[in-house]
């Protein structure tokens, strides 16, 4: 049997396309916003309830519809954007696709309600599921307010999909920061559930925009771009060197004032920051590039999100020179608000990385060799460690003639390269990397403490206050029973706001902010979920030791002795937590064949 063919009806052709341009809240609250830019808003207000399924909201100033247009703007393909295909080529709206609004009222309940400023009186239209109910006249300011509720009501595969409503909110969110950043002249307004989230006044600068998303401190990582060639501007901000996350979250590339990106921009920021940030991580970017608009084909992708350009080699040449020369010229004369920071670094002979106080520098070291661990350092030298001057070694019932220690004994020559301590050994010379070893020898007192349900939490005399990314404050929500076993006291304070009023007593002194900032943002990737509980506990010791230890920009003589007797002690002395190498021995033997003397 033949099954005869028969033409989709509209509602049902529209329901399908549905899907390439709607696939969750954050979606409808992106091509409202961006129908509301195009319709040349001072001011939008969005509004939603129950991360987005229950309702999304979305009022304009911008110039309104009569009531033909207001009906027309339904249909599928109907748009004011362009007229013909060339049309592309030189669009400068948001929109050109003319599928949103058809797709969005065809799978939720759907209000419009419009008014130009020229008419006495509004229209207002309601939809079900892609059926107009009723159209009325209606007193209403000169604008546009569109309200989505119940998405997905009748498409219940596609409701299955969407995720609990923090995480739908952290979308939305993620989707208002975006214009937030590329419209800093309009003011706008996020309302999450009748809590206002942000409120961003009009009329700023870029700038002015990041203190208000971020904050004051935030902005002072950032270095100026702005840049020009072939008729290519590149303007915005990157970050400094110092300053990268583990993915490209926090990235955002604006083409001719569309969120968008390409693969080679990527690429090109990579090789932009190449030896100046560790490899797998990614710097902070907020960058506009606008070109003539023939130079980019932006209709790609039905979301508009991917674009291709004309002369890929190009822009990417010219992205790449652009960041360069902002992060390497001192920008006196730019015209910018932002603060200049000094990017070349000076010399690490004269501003270490790490102060060592009271380190030995011509005289000879005369200090008693250190009995570290083996048998044959107890009948040289019967003094135990903790004779010394030094503070009492970690786990005093632990057997440490029964570890095998990298050496025996040891003595602390110098430091070179503002940070890395230069040791003798009695197999060679041994350098280490202080902060590495810091790093594995809290690391692993932290996961015996977790393991052992022996974690302390140690009250801070002032409660902090953290405020964070809404990507970070999602992971720090998700995960507090976590956090409270390993000993952070952490609370909500509204907002992505948090108060910290213990942190785990092993970090010692350390700004509960750095650490939880962190400690959310090593959760970045594939999520705590996935792996098992121990998996995310060393996750989070690992993020937290490595904070702890960033902080320290100091050590005395005694501090580092005591890093080498704890080191010899550790489970996996060679690397710290992150797999970097705590220790490079260059034996005796090795130097005398260097040296020629083998
Ligand atoms: P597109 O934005 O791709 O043109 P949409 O489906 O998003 O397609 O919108 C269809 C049309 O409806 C737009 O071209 C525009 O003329 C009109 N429109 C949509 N939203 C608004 C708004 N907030 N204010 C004024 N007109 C609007
Ligand atoms: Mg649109």
């Amino acid at each position: 049997m033949v099954t005869p063919i028969h033409v989709l009806s509209d509602q049902v052709a529209n329901k399908i396309a549905a899907g390439e341009v709607v696939d969750r809240p954050a979606s409808v609250v992106k091509e409202l916003m961006e129908n509301a830019l195009d319709a040349g808003a001072t001011h939008i207000d969005v509004e939603i309830v129950s991360g987005g399924r229950k309702l999304i909201s979305v009022s304009d100033n911008g110039h309104g519809m009569d009531r033909d247009n207001a009906l027309l703007s339904l249909e599928r393909h109907a748009t004011s954007k362009i007229k013909d295909v060339d049309d592309i080529e030189r669009v400068d709206t948001l929109g050109f696709r003319g599928e949103a609004l058809a797709a969005i009222a065809s799978v939720s309940r759907f209000s419009l309600t419009t008014r130009t400023a020229e008419a006495l009186c509004g229209t207002e239209i309601t939809v079900s599921g892609g059926k107009i109910q009723d159209v009325q006249e209606r007193g209403c300011p000169p604008g546009t307010k569109m309200q989505v509720r119940n998405l997905f009501f009748n498409v219940p595969a596609r409701r299955k999909f969407l995720r609990t409503e923090q995480t739908e909110q952290s979308h939305v969110r993620q989707v208002f920061l975006v214009y937030g950043l590329s419209y800093p002249a309009v003011d706008l307004k996020l309302t999450v559930d009748s809590r206002e989230l942000y409120r961003l006044a009009g009329g700023a600068t870029l700038e002015e925009r990041l203190r208000d998303l971020y904050s004051a401190a935030f902005v002072e990582t950032l270095r100026v771009v702005s840049y020009e060639q072939d008729g290519v501007k590149i303007t915005g901000c990157v970050g400094l060197p110092q300053t990268h996350r583990g993915d490209r979250s926090e990235q955002y590339i604006f083409i001719n004032g569309r969120p968008a990106s390409a693969p080679i921009l990527g690429a090109a920021i990579n090789e932009a920051y190449q030896t100046l940030i560790p490899k797998g991580r990614y710097p902070l970017v907020f960058l506009f590039i606008e070109l003539d608009p023939s130079m980019v084909d932006i209709n790609v992708h039905p979301t508009k999100k991917e674009v291709r350009f004309r002369r890929p080699g190009l822009v990417r040449d010219i992205l790449i020179e652009s960041i360069r020369s902002a992060l390497t010229t001192a920008s006196a004369g730019s015209d910018s608000a932002l603060p200049t920071m000094p990017v070349q670094e000076e010399s690490r002979f004269t501003k270490p990385i790490l102060k060592i106080e009271n380190m030995p520098t011509t005289r000879t070291f005369q200090y008693p060799r250190m009995p570290l661990i083996s048998e044959e350092t107890a009948q040289v030298d019967t003094r135990e460690p903790s004779s010394s001057s030094l503070p009492l070694p970690l786990n005093d019932e632990q057997d440490i003639s029964s570890k095998n220690g990298p050496w025996t004994s040891c003595r602390v020559l110098g430091q070179v390269g503002g940070l890395y301590v230069i040791l003798e050994t009695e197999g060679g010379l041994v350098l280490m990397d202080p902060h590495a070893a810091h790093e594995r020898i809290l690391f692993e007192r932290f996961m015996n403490e977790v393991l052992g349900h022996k974690v302390k939490g140690q009250g801070l005399l002032v409660p902090e206050t953290v405020e964070l990314g809404p990507q970070d404050a999602l992971r720090v929500r998700k995960n507090m029973t976590l956090f409270e076993k390993m000993g952070f006291g952490i609370s909500e304070f509204g907002g992505d706001t948090f108060i910290v009023d213990a942190i785990p007593n092993c970090l010692g002194n350390v700004s509960a902010l750095s650490v939880l900032a962190d400690v959310a943002h090593s959760f970045e990737r594939g999520g705590a979920r996935g792996g098992t509980e121990k998996w995310a506990e060393e996750k989070v010791a690992r993020a937290a030791c490595r904070a702890a230890v960033k902080a320290r920009d100091k050590l005395t003589l005694e501090e580092i002795e005591q890093l080498v007797v704890d080191l010899a002690r550790a489970e996996m002395p060679y690397t710290c937590p992150h797999g970097r190498p705590t220790l490079i021995l260059m034996s005796f033997p090795e130097l005398d064949k260097k040296f020629g003397r083998a």
